[in-house]
């Protein structure tokens, strides 16, 4: 068979599922609303939708059928979200690309296309990207040009803070936290410092001479820190999340900056930024973790179907003194199909009664 002959055969496919289960991704996603606070700054509130490693597939790995339908379901996930929850802004964690580290620019600038018409946010809601491994390759692979190339066109940088209504974001590229002094890692650093500065003036009220060189913030509030890999942790055999990683895989050692942060870098970041939240995804399962007692993480899980049968999302309310998550799980892929062959038998039961 032709490749368009494939690709249509696989619109006609999705078309009938689209016709027959869209109504699943509305009731599903429904049921998800947005967690309630309580909070003495009530302007000050953020609803913030938060997603991780996408994977949109290239174009050497991955059969057209699954690049198709998995992409639609993606996109219908994700559309039927911002029409029921219109959140006011989008963190993605990484890994948005397969192949985005090892892609010629003609792909790279298809990729992105792609990636905005799947991910489109309406005007009123800001979306954000941390960069992951699969979008500009591991520590040891990346090359100025494959960093640069993806800040630019997603006009992000390897260490940002955001002030969204007076609360504070840190997003941080995982694979430049070596602490080797690379071109990546000593900017990163550097910039890691100046805004523990910042922090640090904002909650002293900014007395000190050395405030004047720093930017200044509406009010103190610890940030909320977002990045590609889990913060440092051996395994994730201590997850007990309904979408944590299978038992064949969950006791199995982490390696220190392929599966997480290292130690030191960990040790490092929490230090800087005394975080009051951590959010991070690389691993493709669910998990909670709770670091020096009292600074909760939560590792979200793939958005594809293509790694993970029961994806989620977080919605998440944030105001500087407080905040809430709701996990919202996506329909299940298995039932999305069994539901469709449900319709089909429905339809043939009916013309064959009425025949
Ligand atoms: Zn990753």
């Amino acid at each position: 068979m032709k490749k368009n002959q494939h690709n249509n055969l696989a619109i006609k496919w999705n078309d009938k599922i689209e016709r027959n289960a869209v109504l699943i991704y509305y009731i599903v996603l429904l049921q998800c609303t947005w967690p309630q606070i309580e909070t003495t700054t009530r302007h000050s509130t953020v609803k913030a939708m938060l997603l991780s490693d996408v994977h949109l597939l290239g174009p050497r790995f991955g059969h057209w059928f699954d690049k198709l339908r998995r992409e639609w379901q993606m996109y219908r996930t994700f559309q039927t979200a911002m029409t029921l929850h219109n959140p006011q802004v989008v963190f993605i964690l990484g890994d948005i690309f397969d192949e985005g580290h090892q892609c010629s620019e003609k792909e790279f600038n298809n990729y992105v296309k792609r990636f905005h018409s799947v991910f489109s946010v309406p005007d009123n809601t800001k979306l954000y990207v941390v960069i992951g491994n699969h979008d500009i390759g591991f520590h040891y692979g990346i090359s100025p040009q494959l960093k640069e190339r993806f800040e630019r066109s997603f006009n992000t940088s390897s260490v940002e803070m955001l002030v969204i209504n007076s609360n504070i974001f840190v997003l941080v590229n995982s694979m430049a936290l070596h602490g080797d002094n690379c071109f990546l890692c000593k900017p990163a650093e550097d910039k890691l410092k100046e805004i523990s500065e910042t922090l640090q003036c904002a909650k002293d009220g900014g007395v000190s001479k050395k405030c004047k060189k720093y930017k200044s913030l509406p009010m103190y509030s610890p940030p909320i820190f977002l990045q590609h890999f889990p913060l440092y942790r051996p395994s994730d055999s201590h997850c007990k999340e309904p979408d944590s990683a299978p038992s064949q895989i969950i006791n199995e050692p982490f390696r220190e900056f392929w599966d997480c942060l290292a130690r030191g870098s960990t040790s490092k970041v929490l230090d800087y930024l005394e975080p009051r939240a951590a959010f991070s995804g690389h691993t493709h399962h669910g998990c909670f973790t709770l670091h020096r007692e009292r600074i909760p993480e939560w590792t979200l899980p793939s958005f594809s179907w293509r790694n993970k049968n029961d994806p989620s999302f977080i919605l998440a309310t944030f105001a500087p003194d407080t905040f809430k998550i709701a996990k919202c799980y996506m329909p299940k892929e298995s039932t999305v199909i069994r539901l469709y062959m449900l319709v089909k038998k429905l339809q043939s039961d009916m013309q064959d009664y009425f025949l």
